[in-house]
């Protein structure tokens, strides 16, 4: 579903991505980890192109990440992305900032976007907040809504870039409990988190990047237990 080969990105006189060769199954839960700075922001924000790559080649659903501007709006309609900060809409209630992205850029009827969007309000467990602002939210709560938002685009594929680091500890669980429930629905999944019990539990691969590359990727079991490269195991050392 997706397929990254020899992808370089610079920015400026920094190389960020080198020579990234990645591709994601359908269904597979992806968890990318690896030191700060290491491109995983980066890696993942080029697969909707949020970046642009500089070099090599990224296809999404076979569509490929170019200039072409309706290759773009194809793939972004099956990529949704949640990001560490909300960004939800202060101004526009939970249901409002459901259904803005449906009907203008699906140009969904107003009533089947709301249904749409109770639908998936169910299914974070926040129903009862769809008239609420996100300012009166707590993070965890924000953060399934920000979920949610995603989800009503229908996207096949979902990315998500540290969902819960700025989440305080209490709210992690109930995050993360949305999102191995979405990864049990077979939601193709690709998720930069530091959370390595989500990734034991989840994953069907971890992948380890550090200085703008994939050093290893290996099944859960066998990355955590036999880590290949120095690196690796001096990272995991830090964070289990
Ligand atoms: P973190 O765990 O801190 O989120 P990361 O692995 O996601 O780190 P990236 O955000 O992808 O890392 O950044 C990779 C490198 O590229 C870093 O050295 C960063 O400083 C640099 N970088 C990222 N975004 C930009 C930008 N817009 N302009 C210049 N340099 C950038
Ligand atoms: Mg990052």
């Amino acid at each position: 579903m997706i397929s990254l080969s020899n992808v370089q990105k610079w920015y400026g006189d920094y190389h960020a991505l080198r020579d990234i060769n990645f591709d994601v199954y359908k269904g597979e839960r992806i968890v990318v980890c690896g030191p700060s700075g290491s491109g995983k922001s980066t890696m993942i924000r080029c697969i909707n192109r949020l970046e642009e790559h500089h070099k090599g080649q990224i296809l999404v659903e076979g569509i490929e990440l170019n200039d072409n501007l309706e290759n773009l709006e194809q793939v972004r309609c099956e990529v949704g992305m949640v990001f560490q900060h909300f960004n939800l809409f202060p101004h526009m209630s939970v249901l409002e900032n459901l259904i803005l992205a449906p009907t203008i850029v699906r140009k969904m009827p107003v009533k089947e976007a709301t249904e749409l969007a109770m639908m998936y309000l169910e299914r974070v467990h926040m129903v009862a907040k769809a008239h609420s602002y996100p300012g009166q939210l707590s993070g965890g709560q924000q953060q399934r809504i920000a979920i949610a938002r995603a989800l009503c685009m229908k996207p096949r594929i979902m990315l998500f870039d540290e969902p819960t680091s700025a989440l305080d500890p209490e709210m992690v669980k109930e995050v993360l409990e949305v999102m191995v429930e979405l990864a049990n629905d077979g939601m193709t999944m690709v998720c930069v988190t530091h959370e390595m019990g989500f990734a034991k539990t989840v994953a069907d691969r971890v992948v380890f990047m550090d200085q703008g590359q994939i050093i290893e990727e290996n099944n859960p079991e066998d990355f955590f237990a036999h880590p290949q490269h120095e690196r690796t195991r001096d990272f995991l050392s830090q964070v289990l």
